[in-house]
């Protein structure tokens, strides 16, 4: 990782954790998930509003650290206008960054300021928490889900 993205990285996580976007209920909500992350508390609710294919509207509720949070803040982000088909292919680009496979790809966008996760695994399913939930909801499943049963 270079010495400029480490610090677009601090730069962007500290910003979205402490001025999280897509922040609250979303009233009119299609899907909804719930994730919890037991390893550090980090929990979330995931709203969607989507509407023939496409993400129409993203928010979330919770707390966390910095990086659950400025990742769920991110990914809703980067959701909106998006086709739920394209959030399942994202989302496995994603994985596969803070798996550091590759370190890097420019399909990600902003989202790439999260490469350097891969050098702390116990941070990676922090980062991942939103994901795994934003898959819950697209699937509308019920359960709530944990980082522990789904790697
Ligand atoms: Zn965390």
């Amino acid at each position: 990782m270079t010495a400029d993205l480490r610090d677009l990285y601090q730069e962007v996580v500290v910003d979205h954790s402490r001025r999280p976007r897509n922040f609250g209920p979303l009233p009119d909500a299609s899907h909804q998930a719930e994730g919890f992350n037991p390893l550090c508390g980090d929990r979330l609710n995931l709203y969607l509003k989507v509407v023939d294919g496409f993400i129409e509207d993203a928010r979330f509720e919770g707390s966390g650290c910095a990086i659950s949070m400025a990742s769920a803040s991110l990914m809703t982000e980067a959701m909106k206008g998006r086709r739920t088909t394209d959030a399942e292919a994202l989302f496995s680009d994603f994985h596969a960054m803070l798996t550091g496979n590759p370190k890097t790809n420019p399909a990600l966008g902003k989202l790439e300021v999260f490469a350097g996760v891969s050098e702390f695994p116990s941070r990676i399913k922090c980062a991942t928490l939103a994901w795994h939930t934003l898959q819950a909801a697209l699937h509308a499943e019920v359960q709530p889900v944990t980082t522990e049963s789904i790697a």
